[in-house]
């Protein structure tokens, strides 16, 4: 397909959806007084707002593009994708783009994140890898579908970050460790599917070994600083057999990789 995906780059700046407070201090007090009779009912609104986006998002940039895996699709009209963006950015996460998530990394395209899954082809139940956490979204996603997901972060602030948002929304299925995923996770090995989320030049050898006999990997090959072919890679009589799904953009994967590379 010839369809260029923007996916890794920031497309433009959070814009800033909390308003100056510009209350005086009685103002600021009865605006307290407010929120702790309305409160509740403020939250629960917000939430029902949030979820009507969601149902939009996934009827006009996932389904309408031909995602049609009902697990994947229920996972995304489930999974609270605000709550994984910077406080600021809220309001657009459910918009048609990534989003910068801090420390110069982003989150992915809602419909590049269900791609991703969909190509996974789970049935429900399965052992996964994910290479990349970043903000713990695609994470979170395939943690409603999978029965674990194993997932590899290397910057730690973010890997901290993503954690204490999976444990804070209740994702007791997916662990996240600081490290290289370059070597995958050996101590959880075997994994029935693998999900890289950062470009890759070339495919990291352990990741592949460490898939099951019949599993599926799936990646952004190419070169990090153009675009790269989103690939699955099928664990077939021990052999990979490649499929190339969607030109797209990711950020690179760093560390041994790239010594790899000279
Ligand atoms: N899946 C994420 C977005 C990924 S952005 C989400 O849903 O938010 C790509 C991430 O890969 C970045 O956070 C980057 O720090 C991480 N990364 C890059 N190289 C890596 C490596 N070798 N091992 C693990 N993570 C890596």
């Amino acid at each position: 397909m010839s369809v260029l995906i923007e996916e890794g780059r920031p497309v433009g700046r959070a814009k800033n959806h909390r308003r100056a407070n510009l209350l005086s201090p009685p103002g600021v007090m009865l605006l307290a007084l407010g929120t702790a009779v309305l409160g509740c009912r403020g939250a629960s609104q917000d939430a029902a707002d949030f979820a009507a986006m969601r149902k939009t998002m996934v009827a006009r940039q996932i389904a309408a593009r031909g995602i049609r895996d009902a697990l994947v699709l229920q996972a995304m009209s489930e999974v609270p994708r605000h709550l994984f963006v910077p406080v600021d950015a809220a309001g657009q996460a459910y918009e048609d783009h990534p989003l910068p998530i801090g420390e110069g990394q982003t989150i992915s395209q809602p419909y590049i994140v269900a791609l991703m899954t969909e190509s996974l082809a789970l049935k429900g139940g399965e052992k996964i890898l994910e290479v990349g956490t970043g903000s713990g979204y695609q994470a979170a996603v395939l943690g409603r579908i999978a029965g674990s997901v194993f997932s590899i972060e290397i910057d730690g602030t973010l890997a901290r970050r993503a954690e204490e948002t999976l444990e804070r929304l209740g994702f007791g299925n997916v662990h996240v460790r600081a490290g290289d995923g370059f070597f995958g996770w050996p101590d959880e090995a075997p994994f029935d599917g693998v999900i890289v989320t950062a470009a890759a030049p070339e495919l990291p050898p352990a990741l592949f070994a460490q898939l099951v006999e019949g599993g599926r990997l799936v990646i952004p090959l190419g070169d990090p600083a153009t675009y790269q072919r989103l690939t699955v890679v099928m664990k077939r009589n021990g052999k990979p057999v490649i499929e190339q799904v969607l030109d797209v953009r990711f950020v690179p994967m760093t560390g041994e990789i790239l010594k790899k590379k000279k």
